[in-house]
């Protein structure tokens, strides 16, 4: 399965129904910390950008400023 979605303009995507998906995954893991390492794709509910960005590790999605240490 292909979680990340690249739009036209290159930028790299992640749907909010995906992000459910490693939520749920993460949490059947027993919901281990996670430092969200790499890149976070922008989050979207069909065509349109939530403002979030999300962790491709855990699912989880927050504000840009959160994956800052
Ligand atoms: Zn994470």
């Amino acid at each position: 399965m292909d979680i990340i979605q690249y739009t036209r303009k290159g930028g790299v995507i992640m749907q909010m129904s995906e992000a459910a998906e490693l939520r749920k995954a993460w949490k059947e893991k027993g919901d281990p910390p996670c430092d969200h390492p790499g890149y976070h794709p922008k989050e979207y509910h069909l065509g349109t950008s939530t403002g979030d960005r999300v962790c491709t590790v855990c699912g989880y999605s927050g504000h840009p400023d959160s994956f800052k240490k």
